[in-house]
């Protein structure tokens, strides 16, 4: 058997056009486009091309970007202050502070600064909140995304068995929430869970969260099952530098009935949800 290769960029490329209508009809509707801002502090690489492409992808949907890139050496007290202020700009309706920040930051009270009602990123306590009790919140982009593929793959999600490996705020605890929302019996494993591969086993629906390249073996997958593999692992390999996902994906597609590769699966559907939760954002905040 040979699985179903979910194509996430064909899925982000259909959200985003679908976002950018809407965002269009928005923008007719209430004289602005929806409004998403973005602050970067410092200069760590990888943190700028993820600015950078957000940015890009906003303006491509008709939206405002606005960016804020603020020195490594940035005070607690004037980051605050510029969130506070986004919280009080009209024109944002959605406000992303990108992480890691500096170490003599505090991420924790920054994040729980931005409104709640503005945290399109989906950090915040509140929305953590209102995910595990389920009311109308923001969902982190990741979670959201990697539920939009398994729809994809065409599985029923009720009833059925989802194993989740990892627990972070990012990804891990989010997708088990949405797979619990609808219905699927979650298991969530991590780092100290005895005998992972029979875990594994039991799964109609595997999502790798973790962070270990390659962790997933092809034997631990049951045949026929979804698996979305959110891990992005940068390696070394045959002399040149590779991005591998946290399953063995070679083997694993063989086994697999649907399975996303890395790059080209979780990755593209981030962003993407990232506008998508700026448009809500944009459209409950007009019905208030
Ligand atoms: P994290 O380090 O915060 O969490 C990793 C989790 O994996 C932990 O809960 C830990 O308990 C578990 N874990 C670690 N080692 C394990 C092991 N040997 N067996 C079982 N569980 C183990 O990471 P994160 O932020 O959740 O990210 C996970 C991966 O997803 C990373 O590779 C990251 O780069 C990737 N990621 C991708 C996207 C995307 O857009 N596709 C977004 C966010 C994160």
């Amino acid at each position: 058997m040979t699985a179903r290769i979910i194509d996430g960029k064909a899925v982000a490329d259909r959200l985003n056009a679908d976002t950018a209508a809407k965002a269009a009809v928005y923008a007719k509707a209430h004289g602005r486009p929806p409004g998403l801002a973005v602050v970067l502090v410092g200069e760590d690489p990888a943190s700028q091309v993820y600015v950078r492409n957000k940015g890009k992808s906003t303006i491509a949907a008709g939206m405002l970007s606005i960016e804020h890139k603020l020195p490594a050496d940035t005070s607690q007290d004037e980051l605050l202050r510029l969130v506070r202020a986004l919280n009080e700009d009209a024109r944002i309706d959605g406000i992303l502070v990108q992480l890691p920040l500096p170490k003599h930051l505090d991420a924790d009270l920054i994040i729980d600064t931005i409104d709640p009602d503005k945290d399109v990123d989906g950090f915040h306590v509140v929305n953590a909140g209102r995910l595990v009790v389920g009311f109308d919140g923001f969902v982190p982009c990741t979670a959201l995304g990697s539920m939009m593929l398994i729809d994809e793959a065409g599985v029923k999600v009720e009833g059925a068995e989802a194993v989740v490996i990892g627990r972070s705020n990012l990804v891990g605890k989010p997708v088990s929430q949405l797979l619990l929302r609808r219905n699927a019996t979650v298991t969530m494993a991590h780092s100290r869970t005895k005998d992972l591969a029979a875990v594994c086993r039991r799964a109609d629906i595997l999502i790798a969260a973790v962070g270990r390249p390659r962790l997933v073996q092809p034997d631990w997958i049951k045949p026929g099952a979804v698996v979305i593999d959110v891990g992005i692992n940068r390696i070394e390999e045959g002399g040149r530098n590779r991005l591998v996902g946290d399953v063995a994906y070679d083997g694993a597609a063989q086994v697999a009935g649907a399975i996303t590769p890395v790059p080209g699966g979780v990755g593209p559907m981030t962003i993407a949800c990232l506008l998508k939760n700026t448009l809500t954002s944009a459209e409950r905040r007009a019905k208030r």
